[in-house]
This record gives C-alpha cells, sequence and structure tokens, in this order.
C-alpha cells in the first residue's frame, strides 16, 4: 500500500509533458526504427502523415497524443518531418550501423532465379507490398508485443545480406531460433489480412494488428487461421517451419509501421542501439 502510495506521489511530481512508458519503449528514431512525436493534448485525434502514408497516432497515458512512425532502413541519418493536420514537425533520425551476414544457399535458384520464378516473385511482391499498406481504423491491443514465440533471437533485423556472395534486400525482420512445430502465437490482437505460400517467404500468415501495424509471419510449416479472422492476442496461427529460402527450421517475423519495415526487437522491449 505504501508502494503504491509513493509511486502516486511521484508521478504528481513529474511535468505535465514527462514521456510516457510507450514513447521511452517505442522511440528509436534510426533507419528501422521509430520516432515517437508528440502531438499536444487537443480534443481529437489528429490527421498524421508520414511520406504521404496514414500513421499510427495514440493517446498516451490518456494525456497527449503521439505519432508512432516507422523509419524505412533506406532513410538517411538528418532531418524528417510529418505532416500532422496539415503542420509540418520535424524531427531528427540518428545514425545505426547494420552489420553484414553471408549465407550459402545450394538452392542457386533461390540467388538467381529463372524468369519463371522472377515473374511469381514479382507477382507476390505485389501481393503482400498491398497488405502492408493496408490502414484500419482499429487501435493496437497493445504496443508492447508479445514474443510470437519462446526462443532466442537470432538474425537481428536490418543484417546486410549475401547469398552465395551476392548482395540482396537486407533482412527485414527478426528471427528466432526455434524448432519445427513449434506454435506461433499473435503478439497483439488483430486481424488475419493475408495468407500466401511464396517462393522466397514461404507459407506466410499477415495480421493487422490496427492502424498501420502489421505482422508477417514466415517459412510456416502450417497454416491454423484463414482470411478474416479476428485473433485475440496470444491466439496461435500456424508452426515453425523451414518453407521457402531458408537455410532451416526458424521464425521470420516482420513487422511494419506506415508500410515501413521497423525492427520488431523494439516492440518486444529488446532492442540493442
Ligand atoms: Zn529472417
Amino acid at each position: 500500500m505504501r508502494l503504491v502510495c509513493l509511486f502516486t506521489l511521484l508521478c504528481l511530481a513529474l511535468p505535465a509533458q514527462a514521456e510516457g512508458f510507450i514513447t521511452r519503449l517505442l522511440n528509436k528514431p534510426v533507419p528501422g526504427g521509430v520516432a515517437v512525436l508528440d502531438l499536444g493534448d487537443g480534443q481529437d485525434a489528429p490527421q498524421v502523415r508520414y511520406q504521404g502514408k496514414p500513421v499510427l497516432v495514440i493517446k498516451e497515458d490518456g494525456r497527449r497524443w503521439i505519432a508512432i512512425v516507422g523509419i524505412p532502413l533506406t532513410v538517411a541519418p538528418g532531418e524528417q518531418r510529418i505532416e500532422a493536420d496539415g503542420r509540418a514537425l520535424n524531427f531528427r533520425v540518428g545514425a545505426r550501423h547494420y552489420r553484414e551476414q553471408r549465407i550459402t544457399l545450394n538452392n542457386q535458384e533461390q540467388v538467381n532465379p529463372s524468369p519463371a520464378n522472377l515473374k511469381r516473385i514479382e507477382r507476390e511482391l505485389a501481393e503482400q507490398s498491398a497488405a502492408y499498406r493496408q490502414f484500419s481504423p482499429r487501435q493496437p491491443s497493445n504496443l508492447l508485443l508479445d514474443k510470437p514465440v519462446d526462443g532466442p533471437l537470432s538474425s537481428p533485423f536490418g543484417l546486410r545480406r549475401f547469398f552465395n556472395g551476392e548482395e540482396r534486400n537486407p533482412h527485414s525482420g527478426l528471427d528466432f531460433a526455434v524448432g519445427a512445430g513449434t506454435p506461433i502465437k499473435a503478439p497483439a490482437a488483430g486481424r488475419v489480412i493475408l495468407i500466401g505460400d511464396y517462393f522466397f517467404n514461404g507459407k506466410t500468415v499477415f495480421v493487422d494488428h490496427g492502424q498501420g501495424l502489421i505482422s508477417m509471419f514466415c517459412h510456416l510449416s502450417a497454416v491454423s487461421v484463414k482470411p478474416a479472422d479476428e485473433l485475440p492476442r496470444g491466439a496461435v496461427l500456424g508452426k515453425v517451419g523451414a518453407t521457402g529460402r531458408a537455410t532451416g527450421p526458424h521464425l521470420h517475423w516482420n513487422l511494419s509501421l506506415n508500410d515501413a519495415r521497423v525492427d520488431p526487437a523494439i516492440f518486444i522491449g529488446q532492442f540493442r542501439p
């Protein structure tokens, strides 16, 4: 009881604009990171856009509106700006070093696909890009996300990747080293917006957590949901596998905000600068 009272007093003693929990957790303004920007305490939620795309806005601690902006890996350090109700608001993006990773694949087709597979890849990319651009009005159930599997992190987000010596797209998500068949759980509530079986990603599930916060889970051995299913937080959506371009069973988890792939480690409190 005494502890609770002390905590209340401490909270009252803080200045009105002290950073809240979500801001402290998520504000990592680097390429592939997140910028959290204060939007004031107005009556209505400001409408925010970044690079022309709608941005997640919530009221933190019931007091102030904040914009939670995903920063693409391709953004160079320096000034960036959002538009909040048409008004420009600048923020600064710092630098982050991303390491290289060299992977050997026995299947050369997964490094330099045939023209027929390139057509398939292009089609699949368009389908997945459209899923990332969706923006539903619901507010995410939680922004400190649950780990989708219990297991150690393996390949981090943002690695610059070389397959058989050839540079390809950087690692757009976070890998967990867990065995085939491990159940994958929704890290927050959401709606299943896309299921596929893709050349690179294998069996894949997209979950829309609301306001542009979207998860993608790849290389599954089995999918246990269907499109338009509403998943409560923690619901099982499939099992870990090694389908698509994978050197062995693991879970690959992408997290997207305003159509920017960001480091999921931020959202589970495991960001390392
Ligand atoms: Zn991965």
